[in-house]
């Protein structure tokens, strides 16, 4: 299977051996595509040096192995609702667009989605995958169980509340295979998409609060030399947020008609499913620019403008490479290798083009205009941190390191990206 099969619409992709982005290309001798739970067992038993591969949406060597890859394409369990306990079971590789689907047939939903529907559950999970939202916690949040096939071949299930669980949600593939996954639903619900343009980078950086405690979810989009931003794009939950104003921060809502990417699910303010609102691209189209290479920082919300000053210093070199940059928030949760570990969240996200000398030479001075900031980077995206660095920003990642050692003494899921960054 090649991975423009792979349904993500158009990819940077050239060969089944890229990633989605087409930014790295796998060394791994062996790519497998197990059925079942006992086929992962039998290869994680049978192979020296393994790990999980989901939708490959991952922007660098973090999933790559010296052994088998394990492509969790075919792992789709068909989910399993548990509607007492307000639950639902999936296969690991399943893309989070199908199953929000599956959920608002039955009258369920998710409490938040990414921008992408196309990426698989257990991966987005993996790297703690977030979209917007003041209130709402990164997908992960949501995770209250994993199975998962362990060094030795054996099949565990941890859940919230066990001991070390907060330390697996957000593993990076370091300690097994992830099978299958549990996720918190509720009751569905409808959101509309508001587009607002005019807002001024001095009006940001003024009151980011204003902005991004407007609607259940808020995203900014930007260009860093600009004066102002490009839009502001608001999801709004109907039976929470109050009607969308007309201006928000002297940004002015964008009238019905105006154009919208065919790519983008539908805004102009009309109602409809959380499933084909909360994700910036339709799960049936192509998403995003295909060849790019995103970078991620995450900063405590409250140093939200000073941060995004001190990356306004490099628009000059930022804009030439850039595609576009999103600003999101997220909400503080407990889970030891979250972006938001402990701390409320603003995210700046970097779509450049896919030109990754250039954006390799920018990093290093972006991370460390950053570091008084104490910027944690996305796992999935790039950036330059090494183990000192990582071990700077996110207090448990010593903890996590051990965690991981102890579940996979053989280190069978130890490979170059996670040595270089300590976890392993
Ligand atoms: C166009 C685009 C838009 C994006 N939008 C967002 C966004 O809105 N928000 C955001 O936070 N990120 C975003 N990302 C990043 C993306 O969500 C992450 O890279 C995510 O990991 C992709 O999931 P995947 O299945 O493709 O993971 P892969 O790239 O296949 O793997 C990533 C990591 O997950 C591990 N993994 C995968 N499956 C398993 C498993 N079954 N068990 C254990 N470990 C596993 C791998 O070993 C690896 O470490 C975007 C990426 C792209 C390309």
């Amino acid at each position: 299977m090649t991975a423009r099969q792979t349904g993500a619409g158009r990819t940077g992709a050239a060969t089944d051996r890229d990633n989605w982005a087409g930014t790295y290309t796998f060394t791994a001798p062996r790519i497998e595509h197990p059925e079942t739970v006992e086929e992962v067992a039998r290869l994680v038993r049978e192979s020296e040096h393994v790990h999980a591969l989901g939708t490959r949406h991952s922007f660098t060597d973090l999933p790559d192995t010296a052994g088998t890859l394990i492509q969790t394409d075919r792992l789709r369990t068909a989910p399993t609702l548990d509607e007492t306990a307000r639950r639902v079971n999936v296969g690991a590789g399943t893309r989070y667009g199908v199953l929000a689907e599956w959920l608002h047939a039955r009258g369920w939903a998710l409490h938040n989605m990414g921008s992408l529907p196309h990426i698989s559950i257990a991966g987005a999970t993996a790297t703690g995958t977030h979209g917007s939202g003041d209130r709402l916690g990164i997908l992960s949040t949501a995770v209250s169980g994993l199975e998962f096939v362990a060094s030795d071949g054996s099949v565990e299930r941890v859940g919230r509340g066990d001991t070390d669980f907060d330390g697996l949600v957000v593993g990076i593939g370091a300690f097994g295979v992830v099978t299958s996954v549990t996720l918190d639903v509720e009751p569905t619900y409808d959101v509309r998409q508001d587009v607002y343009t005019g807002l001024t980078w001095d009006a940001l950086l003024d009151d980011p609060g204003e902005i991004f405690g407007a609607a259940y979810s808020v995203s900014v989009f930007a260009k860093w030399a600009a004066e102002t931003t490009e839009s502001v794009l608001l999801k709004s939950r109907i039976g929470v947020d109050g009607p969308s104003p007309d201006r928000i921060a002297g940004a002015r809502i964008e009238e019905a008609g105006a154009v919208v990417p065919a790519s983008a699910t539908q805004r102009g303010g009309v109602p409809g499913p959380w499933s084909l609102r909360l994700p910036h691209f339709r799960l049936d189209a192509t998403p995003s620019i295909g060849e790019e290479l995103q970078a991620e920082y995450f900063v405590p919300r409250e140093k939200a403008a000073a941060a995004l000053r001190a990356v306004r210093e490099f628009a000059d070199r930022i804009d030439p490479v850039l595609g576009m940059t999103e600003l999101r928030t997220t909400a503080a949760d407990s889970l030891w290798l979250s972006g938001s570990s402990e701390r409320d969240t603003f995210a700046i996200a970097f779509t450049f083009l896919r030109r990754p000398a250039e954006v390799y030479a920018l990093l290093p001075d972006l991370e460390a205009a950053l570091r008084p900031f104490g910027a944690r980077p996305h796992w999935g995206k790039a950036h330059t941190f090494d183990a000192a660095r990582i071990a700077e920003v996110w207090p448990l990642a010593q903890r996590a390191r051990e965690l991981f050692d102890r579940l996979d003494p053989r280190g069978a899921f130890v490979n170059d990206h996670l040595r270089r960054l300590g976890v392993r």
